[in-house]
């Protein structure tokens, strides 16, 4: 069975079918993680947790956001977390390419949520865009022991030390574009017990779909691709996948 262990179904582009996309989700049998943004995306994601039993959701605030964080955040987040059906606090991290928050604010609400996920013995999803050492020395600090780098875009050096810290990483459809050198060598050397697979939906379509629409359907092009880089059989890397989303998020 495959997870999407990162989407955006609460994002605007479905609002117009969401609930035909949903039935495809279903009918393909794959299970979704939703992430959060902000407080409302965080609560539209328990929404759709509530409503269907494929669904979960990460709640948290994105870096782009942290410039307008209400001042209780925190303890909206701490109240939200009480949900079942939260499986982690996300996606949070550093926006240092798009910097549309200030860095010190940025790293602020990062740092902020990191100590709630401590308090609430949660992992977190991480959203690091050229942020890479800050990224990695602020998780260091903070205590926390279990965590995901989505879209992970680091290099293998540096996911090592990640990978002392408890992390695993997801990858999407970027490593299915011609020009993602790096990428594509990191999902092919990591150890195998540290790997996911998501879609970022709606972004990130893998090829041969690029520029459409992504959505949580698209997960077994991208695990065909996992597959291919690494040299498995599909079946067996959908098994190993499976797992390691148990570990990170069900455990
Ligand atoms: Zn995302």
């Amino acid at each position: 069975m495959f997870f999407d262990v990162h989407a955006h179904l609460d994002d605007e582009a479905f609002d117009e079918d969401r609930k035909e996309v949903i039935k495809d989700i279903q009918n393909a049998g794959i299970c979704v993680i939703n992430a959060g943004s902000d407080i409302a995306s965080s609560e539209f994601s328990l929404d759709l947790a509530d409503r269907y039993d494929f669904i979960y959701a990460c709640i948290g605030i994105h870096p782009h956001e942290a410039k307008d964080v209400p001042v209780d955040y925190l303890d909206i987040l701490r109240d939200l977390s009480k949900h079942k059906k939260v499986v982690a606090i996300g996606e949070i991290g550093l926006d240092y390419y798009y910097d549309l928050s200030d860095k010190e604010d940025q790293k602020k609400v990062f740092m902020e949520q990191l100590g709630l996920a401590k308090e609430l013995d949660l992992p977190v999803v991480i959203h690091d865009r050229e942020a890479h050492q800050d990224t990695l020395d602020i998780v260091k600090a903070s205590g926390v022991k279990k965590g995901l780098m989505h879209c992970y875009s680091g290099s293998y050096e540096m996911a090592l030390e990640f990978i002392k810290l408890g992390f695993y990483f997801s990858f999407g459809g970027i490593i299915t574009f011609k020009n993602a050198k790096k990428p594509k060598e990191v999902v092919a050397k990591l150890p195998l017990e540290s790997i996911l697979c998501e879609t970022d939906c709606p972004y990130l379509t893998p090829e041969p779909y690029r520029g459409r629409r992504n959505d949580p359907t698209k997960i077994p092009i991208i695990a065909q691709k996992i597959a291919e880089l690494r040299d498995m059989d599909f079946h067996g890397l959908e098994m190993a996948l499976e797992q390691n989303t148990r570990n990170l998020f069900f455990k």
